[in-house]
């Protein structure tokens, strides 16, 4: 191996670890903006006995295998959501480095990536995306956008738009299956990956949730008229879109224009 090579290696471990203390802490936030607590007290505590958490037992995934997936006093499980969080988080910071480099866009997919992982926690968690931190989301990466902007800054603005208007219009038809969470959540969308993109971030979306709908019904594990939370298919199809979404969509446009 190269000189360069092995610094690639030494900035994706770094980028690695980054991530599943990230992930560590996307989980706090996730977890506690569902139960209603404060981010910043009480220190990390076991949600069943309050017992204050050391030092080993806050170390991302290892804790977690080391402990067996339990509390060390009262044995109340901890779901298994924190470790796959904690390396679901660091994986998807390696790709999106391999694939953008020491970009500006690099830390726009880091930051949105972020955002995606804490609403998709409060989502499965309370099936709600909460207003505050979708909107603060959506003005944080507008100001971004109007910095950093590889498709030109009009196809983000205009994606945000078209998003949030095509959501406006599923959730009056669907009365009541898609909450106006998930239409705020596309302004998001839209100002991430931008306009021909947002489109297919919506059928991509729609194609996991039905598909996962359907298993779920398939395996009754889902009673007829209950909803699943749509915000984790949004933000998955947002995030393989803006990734590897690009050949696929040059080779759809170029295939609808020779018609
Ligand atoms: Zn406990």
């Amino acid at each position: 191996m190269g000189v360069a090579s092995h610094i690639d290696t030494l900035i994706m471990l770094f980028i690695g670890l980054y991530g599943l203390v990230l992930g560590s802490f996307f989980l706090l936030v996730g977890m506690r903006v569902s139960n209603g607590e404060s981010i910043v007290t009480p220190p990390s505590h076991c949600s069943s006995c309050g017992r204050k958490l050391t030092p080993f037992e806050l170390i991302p995934v290892l804790s977690w295998l080391a402990l067996k997936g339990k509390c060390r006093t009262c044995h109340t499980r901890v779901s298994i959501l924190y470790p796959l969080v904690e390396i679901l988080t660091s994986v998807l910071f390696i790709l999106t480095w391999l694939h953008f480099g020491w970009t500006g866009e690099f830390f726009v997919a880091v930051f949105a990536t972020s955002m995606f992982i804490i609403l998709s926690l409060i989502d499965h968690q309370i099936y709600r995306l909460p207003n505050k931190i979708v909107l603060l989301g959506v003005i944080v990466i507008f100001f971004v956008r109007l910095a950093i902007h590889p498709l030109g800054v009009l196809s983000y603005i205009s994606g945000a738009l078209l998003g949030f208007l095509l959501l406006l219009i599923i959730i009056l038809m669907s009365q009541g299956g898609m909450g106006f969470g998930d239409a705020k959540l596309f302004l998001f969308v839209g100002l991430y990956v931008g306009f021909v993109q947002t489109i297919f971030t919506l059928i991509l979306a729609s194609f996991l949730g039905a598909l996962v709908g359907i298993s779920l019904r398939a395996l009754g594990r889902l009673q007829k008229r209950t909803a699943i939370p749509f915000g984790p298919y949004i933000a998955t199809a947002a995030i393989v879109i803006h990734l590897y979404g690009s050949p696929f969509i040059t080779w759809y446009v170029r295939l609808l224009s020779f018609h």
